[in-house]
Parts: structure tokens; sequence; C-alpha cells
């Protein structure tokens, strides 16, 4: 345990993804305005990295590259050292959509490695989209962000980052609790992070948990010495009868747990230092 304790963990905040919408939750940050207060708010209660899709007005998901760069302008102007990453998920559009938004330069986004099922459909990330989405992250220095939904998803992104595919350090989130993808199971989470240190020592890692499974994945990264993430995009919910009242309070949920397991809540600074990022 003496390595984990007094490690920093990173808090990641994923503020409002594609999926939920005000009806689910009315804390569900949609426009630019709304995502900087509700990012700020995150950031206050501990969240060192904003993950972010951008919404169109009648909440629909979008790509739109102008939204990107607005959101990244704002929340630079009042949060000048918060780490930005952008989704290249693919449900706010087809293909090379996906990462017209990666010539902005943000600090780090997220990558798919690999296919599997989402709820209602199939999520499609063919090699050929992978290599391109990789290498356009290469050209403008933006760290991946690798989300895992199943173990295949973990060995490919090690293979890739060996061969010097993907920029920076590798940095792999386990995703789990996706309905017909990975559940939030705690032996396959540890053997996950067994396959990192054995594989990737030198390589971090975050974990995600969908839903109720947000709070337990939360615990079970903190315990282990990873980073985790939380937000309105994964989970609406503090609990089966309670709304998440704002992005802040599903964070501060978990800097709460870092405190139980002797872990100081990284500050965007030490989240830099830890992943390798530049300067902002
Ligand atoms: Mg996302």
């Amino acid at each position: 345990m003496s390595d984990i304790e007094g490690k920093p963990c990173i808090l990641c905040c994923a503020i409002t993804g594609s999926l939920p919408r005000k009806a689910d939750n009315l804390a569900v940050p949609i426009s630019i305005a709304e995502q900087v207060e509700s990012s700020l708010a995150a950031v206050e209660a501990g969240a060192s990295i904003i993950h972010a899709h951008v919404r169109n007005e009648d909440e629909t998901p979008s790509s739109d590259p102008d939204k990107f760069a607005r959101l990244k302008e704002e929340l630079r102007r009042h949060c000048p050292d918060v780490v930005i990453q952008f989704s290249t998920g693919g449900r706010s559009g087809a293909d090379q959509e996906r990462g017209g938004m990666l010539s902005l330069r943000p600090d780090m986004a997220s990558l798919s490695v690999g296919s599997n099922n989402f709820p209602n459909r199939v999520y499609e990330n063919p090699p050929a989209l992978v290599d391109w989405l990789a290498s356009e992250m290469r050209t403008y220095g933006v760290t991946p962000e690798v989300e895992a939904f199943d173990l295949s998803h973990i060995l490919q992104a090690i293979t890739m980052h060996k061969a010097g595919f993907l920029y920076g350090l590798l940095y792999i989130q386990f995703v789990m609790g996706v309905k017909n993808a990975m559940p939030a199971d705690k032996t396959v989470f540890d053997f996950y992070v067994q396959q990192m240190h054995e594989r990737a020592p030198n390589a971090e890692w975050c974990a995600a948990g969908i839903g109720a499974q947000q709070i337990v994945v939360n615990e079970w990264a903190i315990a282990a010495g990873g980073h985790t993430r939380a937000g309105l995009e994964d989970n609406v919910r503090l609990d089966k009868n309670t709304k998440a009242p704002s992005n802040a309070a599903l964070i501060a949920r978990a800097a709460a747990l870092c405190e139980v397991y002797e872990r100081p809540v990284a500050t965007p600074q030490q989240t830099r230092e830890i992943l390798g990022l530049c300067e902002a």
C-alpha cells in the first residue's frame, strides 16, 4: 500500500457527454456558458481534467469544431491550468468528423481503439479510423486517453503505444458498466490493473463506472492507486432516489474517497506532471 498512499489521484469530470438530457437531470450542462460554469464548480471540488462533448441547442450531440473552439477558449479564460480533454467518441458524428476538433490542440482527447456493443448500437471503431485519429493526435500534440470498454482495447493500446502510434505517455481508462459491454466486475478490474502493471509499468490508468457503478468504480480505482472519473455524462444520480445536483457534487464524492484512502487530489499542475502534458 505504501506506494499508493500519498500518490496524487487525478479526478476527471465528464461534464456533459452525448446522452443525458435536461429531462434526465436539469444540471446537465448543454450550452457553452453552462458547461463553463459547471466545469469551474467541478474544478473547485477537485477535478483537474474536464472531459467535454459539445451539444446543439436542441441537446443533440454535435461535432462542430467551432463549438469546441469556443468551449476551449472560455475554459482557458476562467480556468487557465485545467486539463482540457475533448471527446472523439462516436455518438457525436461519423468517421473523420469525430476528430475535426483535434487541430484545436486540446491537451488531451479520448480515443477508442476497438469496437464493442453499446446499449442500443454497435460502437464502431474500425482500424483505419483509429489509426487516422491517432495520427491526428500525433500531428497536433494531443495526448490520448484511451477508452477501454474491453480487455482487448487495453492490449491494443499497449501495442499501439509501443509502436509509437500514440502521442505522449500511455494513459488508459477502463470503462465499466456500459450495458452490453464490460460490466463493473471487481475480478476483471483487478485483472486489468495487473495487466497494466505487467505490460505497461510506465503507463498511468484510470477508471470510470456508469450509472450506480460510478461511485463503486471510483473507490476501486482510488484504492488501487489509479485515477478516476465522475460526472453527469456517466451518471446523473447520487443514489437511486436522488439526482446529482451538479457535476461538482459527483467530483466531491470522489474527492471524499481520496481522503479515506489517504490520497491527495491532484491539482491541475500535478496532473500535467503525472501525465507528461505541457504547460497550459
Ligand atoms: Mg465521453
